[in-house]
């Protein structure tokens, strides 16, 4: 075993603990390992030497071919609702759990390898990953953690050197390895629950408290303790994508973690435009996950994992079940909370006030109706808490669309800093200019720690992608990634990656699962 390997220092709590959980299974061998990408900062964080898993040796193992010591690899099974209908029988398809790391914050976090070969769980499948849709996961996942945003991240993607067959012809394959802080999914919960094994069922619940709500363990009211916390941290979540735009694209039941990270970056994209109905997905043709739509999923999936604790949740069975319906329908209140106090953030403001939601919402409409990109429209925003209108407005098909609600949005600043921002209707005062222009300035500064500047436009995403899978050429891709990782910068040299997609483009934009 070589020494890079040897660093891990693995401790396989899941594959130890969870009998019946997974199965032992080994990756596929590669037979041209190339290492594509390595992110050194989350190596560091993992507790790793970066120059030790580069180069050759590196290769070899993020392509699954030199295990690194200590790992045990299973294949995890797991069930899922897929867009409403119910698959008993999921599981890891072409992914491995290797073991969990502690990090050098303590933490417990998962490595696996996704595109490592066919498993007992394959189904249909041909067990691989082609390199464009990993090195989207690279991407997606460092412009989310940038922002800010719980989410699973890339440690590595290895090209194998193998060809993979997809509908549109031989693609390079490649592993990719992912860091998640774990893999329990609704849909893990769900498999042993269809299957009416409440002592796995009990067993899984018990092990997740453990691992991501250790204050609840041992208590009597655990499950549904349990129940509140993964409810309130994909509340949490899901107001953090829709202060975004970000559609997930298959919020299918095995694709909802417990943890509240986001997990698995396939048909997902950003919404350009603002439309609460955009969906990209090629095979979401009814819009069941269309942006607007996330908040319902969610809770429709929490409600899903309600159902698989409901035995722990009492002897009683009607207790039992208004104990989880309370839990859900306080989900919707939880969001709209979460979504208000980030959308308040957005707009600048520091104290509540009662009529935030409809500022917030009322320009949200004026975005929609305008077809004004969401990200550039709250990015802008920020120059006009500083005095400069002109750059929101120039969004506009007609600039003087947002006059006033920018008139309002002034008098509620104003309210909040205690002075008078100007008359209603007339433009803010100019930097440096007056006694309204230190607060203007300052809540500039706030707007742009919290309104991107750039995220990951699907036409970069594309363009990038489709550099390293057809051409072999990385750069762009590194460019691109360089761009995410600083979302809120705002320097000439990123320009290029903040501007929105042709209108024509975006129109025409489609994502796929089964990458
Ligand atoms: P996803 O929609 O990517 O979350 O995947 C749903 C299910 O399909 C999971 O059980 C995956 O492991 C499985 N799956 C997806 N792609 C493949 C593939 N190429 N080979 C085998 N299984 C796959
Ligand atoms: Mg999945």
């Amino acid at each position: 075993m070589d020494t890079t390997a040897a660093a891990f220092r693995f401790d396989n709590t899941y594959a130890r603990e969870l009998e019946g959980f997974s199965v032992p299974w080994k990756p596929a061998a590669a037979p041209a390992p190339a290492l594509l990408f390595l992110n050194r900062p989350l190596a560091a964080e993992l507790g790793l030497d970066p120059a030790a898993l580069d180069g050759p040796a590196g290769a070899a193992l993020f392509a699954g071919n030199t295990l690194p010591e200590g790992a045990e690899p299973v294949a995890q099974v797991y069930a899922g609702h897929q867009f409403g209908g119910f698959s008993p029988q999921l599981g890891d398809g072409r992914a491995l759990l290797l073991g969990e790391v502690i990090d050098t914050f303590g933490h417990r976090r998962d490595l696996a390898f996704k595109g490592s070969g066919r498993t007992p769980f394959s189904r249909g499948g041909d067990g691989r990953a082609a390199v464009g849709p990993m090195l989207r996961e690279v991407l997606i996942g460092e412009a989310m953690h940038a922002l800010g945003i719980p989410t699973t991240r890339a440690l590595a993607v290895a090209a194998t050197g193998e060809p993979v067959m997809r509908e549109t012809g031989m693609l390079p394959g490649a592993v990719l390895t992912r860091v998640a802080a774990s893999h329990i999914r609704v849909g893990t919960f769900q498999f042993f629950a269809a299957r009416g094994d409440e002592a796995r069922v009990r067993a899984l619940a018990d092990y997740t408290i453990a691992r991501h709500d250790p204050a609840l363990a041992g208590t009597p009211d655990r499950h549904a303790g349990l129940l509140r916390a993964v409810a309130r941290r994909q509340a949490r979540l899901v107001a953090q994508w829709m202060n975004v735009g970000f559609i997930h694209g298959v919020m299918n039941t095995d694709n909802m973690t417990l943890s509240g990270e986001t997990i698995d970056y396939g048909p997902c994209a950003f919404v350009e435009a603002y439309d609460p109905g955009a969906v990209f997905s090629s095979i979401d043709h009814a819009g069941r996950y269309a942006l607007s739509n996330q908040p319902l999923i969610a809770r429709w999936n929490l409600a899903r994992l309600a159902e698989t604790l409901l035995p722990l949740l009492g002897e009683d069975a009607e207790g039992a079940i208004a104990r989880a319906t309370e839990i859900i329908d306080a989900f919707p209140g939880w969001y709209a909370a979460d979504l208000l106090e980030g959308r308040r953030a957005k707009l600048g403001l520091l104290r509540p006030d009662p009529a935030d939601e409809a500022l917030a919402a009322d320009w949200l409409s004026l975005l929609h109706a305008g077809s004004v990109d969401f990200t550039s429209a709250w990015r802008r925003l920020g120059a006009a808490a500083a005095g400069d209108d002109a750059p929101v407005r120039a969004l506009f098909p007609d600039p003087l669309a947002p006059a006033a609600w920018l008139a309002r949005w002034r008098v509620r600043c104003a309210d909040e800093d205690g002075a008078s921002g100007g008359a209603p209707g007339e433009p803010g005062p100019a930097a440096g200019t007056s006694a309204g222009a230190l607060p203007g300035i300052a809540r500039a500064a706030r707007m742009n720690a919290v309104n991107p500047n750039v995220i990951p436009r699907n036409h970069r995403v594309e363009e990038a992608l489709a550099a390293a899978s057809d051409e072999g050429r990385l750069e762009p891709f590194e460019r691109l990634l360089d761009a995410l990782r600083r979302p809120f910068d705002d320097v000439p040299g990123l320009a290029a990656f903040a501007e929105p997609a042709p209108a024509a483009v975006t129109a025409g934009y489609r994502t796929y699962c089964g990458t």
